[in-house]
């Protein structure tokens, strides 16, 4: 069964982007736009992981980081969080909020399948 990874982004190339590279790589992929949309997505979904925009228009990516870690059924998944904004102490603000990985925009394609295959390297599968 193929992984299935939830794919947070608002900007719309971007987000298309990210779920072409996955799917080419033999992921499912769930694309949000909207931080509103991003709980009750996974809860429907139960990805094995997620990709998230940290700057969304309408919620903080650290506080959908935190959402995830809040809620029993979706605490476990892996996040790999993705940012414009690479400033001193984001990275340690990111993974403190309990993203898994972390990378800087813009993102190659190598390095994002690497980093969106280690996030989930050791984790159990989420049951689908
Ligand atoms: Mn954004």
């Amino acid at each position: 069964m193929p992984k299935r990874i939830l794919v947070v982004e608002d900007n719309d190339l971007n987000r298309k982007l990210f779920c072409d590279v996955l799917k080419a790589n033999g992921f499912e992929v769930v694309p949000v736009a909207e931080g509103q949309n991003v709980i009750p997505a996974a809860r429907k979904a139960m990805p094995d992981g997620v990709v998230l925009d940290i700057q969304l228009p309408d919620i903080s990516g650290l506080d959908v980081i935190a959402a995830f870690r809040a809620d029993s059924a979706l605490r476990h998944i892996p996040i790999l969080a993705v940012t414009a904004y690479a400033g001193k102490g984001d990275e340690e603000k990111i993974r403190a909020a309990g993203a898994k990985d972390y990378l800087a925009k813009p993102v190659s394609i190598m390095p994002f399948m690497a980093a969106v295959r280690g996030i989930m390297a050791g984790t159990p599968v989420a049951a689908h």
